[in-house]
């Protein structure tokens, strides 16, 4: 069971919902390995009717399956999968913000005005904002770090015609859905120090059975149905992680699986399934 709402995030919401007031719109960074799981409808609540760029970042693990969220959700906003860490990235990036602020633009410029447009950039930690902040700044301005909550109080970075607001990794208040919770616990969105790694190895194991069966039975020697305890069996003999007296050492399987995920030597991964989405972004 993932339950994780720390006192500072309740704190960052309150802070957000402030600082939105005087923001001319949002860049929301979701994974494109689980654009659904990654979606905080209390964020949706927060940017109002200003625009939102849905960035669904990490598009370099995902497989096509994404695909199928960028459609939907330019339906009602504007949407882009990019790999962040890859500077190409940069023009689509470009694009798509300039794209949501353009009614906004013309105007102001009808009225004789210009001005500098404020983002707030947001998303669970860890999903790339400060990286996303980075490509867009060209410079490596914005601290980032592969952990659960790095980036914290607030910071302006200005690039080209915007100013960007970074802001802390939040997550959703509540998780009622536990599969989606496990996902963002898949990714890295959710504190690994809080997380029961036994249990995240062997549902991650299962999720992917059945979605992805060929990753997990090519580098783990894992077919077919198997008890959890099998499953972490084959790990170990494939991987080597025997102890000293011959026994399994099991928690460097919980390490490695998770690891060997979210690296992507598992292969192009899209967790979520749009058949699954009656969200509206
Ligand atoms: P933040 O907590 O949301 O600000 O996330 P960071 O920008 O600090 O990124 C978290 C980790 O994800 C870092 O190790 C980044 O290098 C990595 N990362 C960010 N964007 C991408 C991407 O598009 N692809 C991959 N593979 N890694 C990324």
């Amino acid at each position: 069971m993932i339950q994780w709402y720390p006192g500072h995030m309740t704190k960052a919401m309150r802070m957000m919902e402030e600082q939105m007031k005087i923001c001319d719109g949002a860049v929301y960074v979701l994974d494109a390995r689980c654009p659904l799981s990654s979606f905080n409808p209390k964020l949706k609540k927060i940017f109002g009717q200003k625009p939102v760029v849905y960035v669904l970042n990490k598009g370099d693990l995902a497989d096509g399956k994404a695909d199928a969220f960028v459609s939907h959700i330019k339906k009602s906003a504007s949407c882009v999968k990019i790999s962040a860490v890859n500077a190409s990235s940069r023009k689509a990036l470009e694009q798509a913000v300039n794209l949501a602020v353009a009614e906004k633009r013309e105007r102001l410029a009808q009225k004789g005005y210009e001005k500098t447009l404020r983002f707030m950039v947001c998303g669970v930690p860890n999903t790339g904002k400060s990286t996303v902040i980075n490509l867009l700044a060209g410079s490596k301005r914005a601290q980032t770090g592969d952990k659960a909550g790095v980036t914290r109080g607030k910071q302006w970075i200005s690039c080209g015609g915007f100013d960007l607001l970074d802001t802390p990794g939040t997550t959703p208040p509540s998780f009622d859905n536990q599969t989606f919770a496990a996902r963002l616990a898949f990714v890295g969105g959710i504190n690994d120090d809080i997380l029961a790694m036994d249990d995240l190895t062997i549902e991650l194991l299962k999720q992917l059975g059945r979605t992805y069966p060929r990753s997990i039975a090519e580098r783990y020697g894992i077919e077919g149905e198997m008890e959890p305890v099998e499953m972490l069996d084959c790990v170990c003999r494939r991987r080597g992680f025997i102890l000293r007296g011959g026994g399994y050492d099991y928690d460097r399987a919980y390490r490695a699986v998770i690891d060997d995920f979210r690296s992507g030597k598992l292969g192009k991964i899209t967790l979520d399934d749009i058949s699954e989405c009656n969200t509206e972004f």
